[in-house]
């Protein structure tokens, strides 16, 4: 099916108004959901909402809170969420260092112990359309480990994401790698697994290390775990986001005993650099602008679209997804429903905000 952002953005607003007492953050955790829709990032879009909701009711997400300062130095903040929105208390924390970075050149933000922070590009995108560069390592503390260290055979940490961007150049626009240091999201292993599908070689071991194409491994006893991106490389810097992110912070890097059910916790690394701190800004995004036309001039692989810059597929998806709606599978919109009716919301109420029946589409 699909539905406007619209559309989804108030239903998800709804949902958030009456499962939290935060009546103010749900606009905005409802936009940032639907924008990982937009982005076609549904693994950390509308889905995840019966979870988030489901660890309000555990006392494990908690609406109210803010971001609190803990130790100012000037460009180096350390904040704790206080296991707020990760949509909420991440935009504080952000905001706090693009504030720094404006009187220093650049900051150095410290974030533990916010909730799911969903996309990180987010939050680097933040930080580069008020003008900086920004490096971000994040860690990720939930219940069950996902991704095997490489020459390990079991389970021992989380997709633990990587993001930088650069600020928009005059001719192009901005760079945003935005990624989980593991070969696939755990989230396309469960779309193959509900589809009855293998993913492709490199991406899985079983529970004796084995490569396998099955995600059944990661969904059934006995599991098995998702692979780094790119063999050892990856799993050096999914080491780097659980120590920069994790140990760095105070939030702690992945250990067995720092995880409990219904708990997503995101630590998070942010390195913000002014451009023009040596005074040639200009410079720099010249040379940025040669730089990506000499790259992107490479003449298309046969069955490619050609040279993509990070951040486009993304940019290309909202396009198509502003122009048509988003889709939505059947499972996860029965969940929805099912959501907005355990919040409390009048079955009139969510027939009215997605249409005359709940099953109508824009
Ligand atoms: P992905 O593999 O779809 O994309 C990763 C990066 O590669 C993006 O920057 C994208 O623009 C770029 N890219 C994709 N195809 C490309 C191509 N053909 N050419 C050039 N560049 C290309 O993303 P992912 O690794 O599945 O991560 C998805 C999202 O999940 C990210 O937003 C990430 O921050 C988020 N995430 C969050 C958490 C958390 O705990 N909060 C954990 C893991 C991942």
């Amino acid at each position: 099916m699909l539905i406007s952002a619209e559309r989804l953005t108030e239903l998800t607003e709804a949902i958030i108004r009456h499962g939290s007492d935060n009546q103010a953050a749900s606009r905005q955790v409802a936009q940032l959901l639907v924008e990982a829709n937009l982005t076609g990032h549904d693994s950390h879009g509308v889905g995840v909402l019966p979870a988030y909701m489901d660890s309000i009711w555990a006392g494990q997400l908690h609406p109210d809170a803010e971001a609190e300062i803990v130790s100012d130095k000037g460009p180096f903040l350390l904040v704790d969420g206080h296991r707020g929105f990760g949509q909420l208390v991440a935009k504080q924390a952000m905001e706090l260092a693009i504030e720094r970075a404006g009187r220093h050149h650049f900051a150095v933000l410290s974030l533990r112990n916010s909730f799911h922070i969903g996309r990180v590009g987010d939050w680097a995108s933040m930080a580069a359309e008020a003008g900086f560069v920004s490096i971000h390592y994040v860690n990720v503390l939930s219940p069950n480990s996902l991704v095997a260290p490489h020459g390990g055979s079991d389970a021992r940490f989380t997709t633990n994401p990587h993001c930088t961007a650069i600020p928009a150049s005059k001719r192009h626009p901005m760079f945003l790698l935005d990624m989980a240091t593991s070969t696939i999201a755990q989230g396309k292993a469960r779309v193959a697994y509900m589809k009855g599908e293998a993913v492709p070689d490199g991406c899985l071991i079983d529970h004796q290390g084995r490569p396998t194409n099955d995600p059944t491994v990661m969904f059934e006893e006995p599991k098995g775990a998702l692979t780094t991106m790119g063999l050892h490389k990856g799993f050096g810097m999914a080491l780097i986001c659980d120590i920069l992110g994790g140990s760095f912070s105070g939030g702690g890097a992945y250990l067995p005993d720092r995880v409990i059910s219904s708990r997503v916790i995101n630590n998070m690394l942010a390195i913000l650099i002014d451009p023009d701190v040596f005074g040639d800004a200009e410079a720099f995004y010249s040379d940025i602008d040669n730089y990506t036309d000499w790259i992107k001039a490479s003449p298309p692989a046969p069955g490619t679209e050609g040279v993509l810059f990070p951040g486009d597929p993304e940019r290309k998806v909202r396009a198509e997804r502003e122009a048509t709606g988003i889709p939505i599978d059947d499972a996860t919109w029965a969940q929805l429903l099912v959501t907005a009716e355990n919040v409390g919301i009048p079955q009139d109420e969510i027939a009215r905000i997605v249409g005359t029946s709940p099953a109508q589409t824009d």
